[in-house]
């Protein structure tokens, strides 16, 4: 799958590529369904019907009834049955796009641009389009191939009146003429409509999860908020129903009053077909046979054919979605992997840098200035939303389109491959992942690359202070963490933050950044952990982000920034001896280190 404009009929497109054979049988046999139960049915009626009457009026022997009969039950069964078989057809056809779909998605989706992931809008996008493609598609093909299917009967049915009575034919055609029509209109309101009531759905989804989910029972126990969050629940789902009712109540009413016009024309000629009977233009049977047809293609153009066009415009706009996922700007070497060796590393230079996010129109980062090198130990200290994690996004390349220059080495950060930048820095986050696998594995990505992984693993996890918790754990390093397995066992926050910092400690990047992964411990169990990390990097790089200062200390230099400006630089004693906005940030928080 890639870049172009994507249409409704690439349902039946993409369906054809992911499985031809099995969706061309299933073509196959919708068609043979479609003419059964009209056409096929009507002629085995008349069949019946007429040999019966014959027999009745003293003509013929007994024994002519059981071919018409078993003809008749013969098409009645191969109908029941095809539905199950077509059903079977459909799973299959579900599983091969499912294999086709979903991994061509993920791989856009891990090389999007990271603007992308961060904006509000082209999330919910990107939401909606990677949430079931398999579905969505095969939604489409099956509002197409029933669709095709109406069309059929409605034709063999239509030939089948034509050769008895022709102007009964040609009036069915006129009138179903604007059906289709108003059906299809039906459709694009429906999924507009369903489109609108989406963003109430997925608040209700979120404030759902929030009421039953266990990240947050604590709290919801504790604060005792479930029966507000359920009011705001319920005015958010009704919200989002009476949205969807209302489009859903008026196409209703116009579809089926339509569709009751057409049985009224129906009923006329049933009645009208009369005639023809008496006169003797047209056996009793066929008249039967004729009238069963036209009221089930009757029914199927009022009753099935909105909502099978309601599901091609659905399809459409779905594809109309796909279409804008796969124009979606990827990030060049978004999906490659780091460097199997890190470049060496000699210092790194913010020249006057200023940054926007995409999706804002405040300066973020206003005219950054600061030198950064091998070996040393930096802080970036200041209030929340400083700008802090803003540079650490610029640093990794996550964005790049600053003003200004970054320079590594001399040389303009940009003009790096995006696997070189990987290989230069770990990061550990505030909201750093605690992934339910073992805890080798969960400390051993931060390597990809390297080889001796278990001895490294071991090394990485005591000194990140975890050698208490492996002993502990019944496989050891082996034991998958977190409430995921039965059995395995939920570690504390703090054993998960070490489990973080391990990552770190055993890649080989030069450059190792703790973005206040310590928000949640106290002041002076941050400060601690930041004292344990700096001894093991003794020698490195790092840079240390925070709002509290107590683990600021010992860094070479601390940065001090405020609403995107660099505002003071130095060492602890001299920013404390200049009287500095740090020195009095450090004094309001002593008492919270002592
Ligand atoms: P700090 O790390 O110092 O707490 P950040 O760098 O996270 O601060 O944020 C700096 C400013 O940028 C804040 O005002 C924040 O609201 C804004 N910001 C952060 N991320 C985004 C984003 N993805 N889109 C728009 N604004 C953002």
């Amino acid at each position: 799958m890639n870049k172009r404009t994507y249409t409704a009929i690439d349902a039946l497109y993409l369906t054809f590529q992911a499985s031809p054979v099995v969706a061309a049988v299933h073509v196959m046999l919708s068609a043979l369904q479609a003419v059964m139960p009209t056409a096929v049915m009507a002629l085995a009626t008349a069949n019946f019907v007429d040999t019966a009457m014959n027999l009745l009026q003293g003509n013929g022997i007994h024994s002519d009834i059981y071919v018409p009969l078993i003809l008749l039950l013969l098409v009645l069964g191969v109908f029941t049955t095809m539905g199950s078989v077509i059903q079977l057809v459909k799973s299959n056809i579900g599983i091969k796009l499912q294999r086709k779909l979903k991994p061509a998605m993920l791989h856009k989706h891990s090389a999007l641009d990271f603007k992308y992931i961060e904006n509000n809008h082209s999330w919910e996008l990107i939401s909606r389009v990677t949430r079931d493609p398999a579905t969505s598609v095969m939604n489409g093909f099956d509002a197409f191939i029933r669709f095709g299917q109406t069309l059929l009967s409605v034709f063999s049915v239509l030939v089948l009146i034509v050769t008895q009575v022709w102007w009964a034919a040609l009036t069915i055609l006129a009138f179903s003429a604007p059906m289709v029509f108003i059906s299809l209109r039906a459709g694009k309101k429906n999924y507009h409509a369903g489109r609108d009531a989406e963003r109430f759905n997925r608040r209700t989804e979120y404030i759902g999860d929030l009421l039953v989910g266990r990240e947050n029972v604590d709290e919801r126990v504790l604060f005792g908020y479930g029966n507000a969050l359920n009011d705001v629940w319920k005015a958010q789902y009704e919200a989002g129903r009476l949205l969807q009712l209302k489009v859903t109540a008026k196409m209703f009413i116009i579809t089926k009053a339509s569709s009751m016009m057409i049985a009224l024309i129906s009923l006329l000629i049933a009645m009208t077909l009369v005639n023809p009977v008496i006169s003797g233009e047209l056996s009793a049977g066929l008249y039967m046979g004729i009238v069963g047809a036209v009221f089930s293609v009757i029914h199927q153009l009022g009753f099935q054919m909105s909502s099978t066009l309601e599901n091609i415009s659905r399809a459409g706009e779905y594809m109309k979605d796909l279409t804008a996922f796969f124009a979606m700007d990827e990030a060049e070497g978004a999906t490659s992997l780091p460097d199997a060796e890190p470049m060496p590393f000699q210092m790194i230079e913010f020249r006057d840098v200023r940054f926007k996010y995409p999706n804002g129109d405040r300066y973020v980062l206003d005219g950054v200035s600061f030198k950064l090198n091998k070996g040393l130990h930096y802080a970036f200290v200041g209030k929340n939303g400083a700008g802090k994690t803003t540079i650490t996004k610029l640093l990794t390349g996550l964005y790049t389109e600053y003003e200004g220059e970054i320079r590594i080495n001399g040389k303009e950060l940009r003009s790096y491959p995006p696997k070189t930048l990987k290989a230069l820095f770990s990061i550990v986050y505030q909201d750093f992942a605690r992934y339910n696998i073992s805890l080798k594995d969960n400390v051993s990505i931060g390597d990809t690359a390297g080889t001796d992984l278990d001895n490294r693993v071991y090394l990485a996890a005591k000194q990140a202070g975890l050698d208490d918790l492996i002993l502990k754990l019944k496989n050891g390093i082996e034991t998958p963490l977190g409430k995921i397995r039965e059995g395995s066992p939920d570690i504390s926050g703090g054993q998960w933050q070490r489990v973080a910092i391990a990552r770190s400690l055993i890649s080989r990047t030069p450059i190792k950044i703790l973005d206040e992964p310590t928000a949640a411990l106290d002041p002076i169990s941050e400060s601690w952990l930041y004292e344990e990390f700096e001894k093991l990097m003794r020698h490195k790089t790092t840079i240390f982000i925070s709002h509290r200062l107590g683990s600021t200390k010992l860094a070479d230099e601390i940065i001090v920034i405020e609403d995107g400006k660099v505002i003071e630089s130095g060492t602890h004693d001299k920013l404390m001896r200049d009287h500095s906005v740090y020195a009095e940030m450090f004094e309001s928080q002593r008492g919270w280190y002592q």
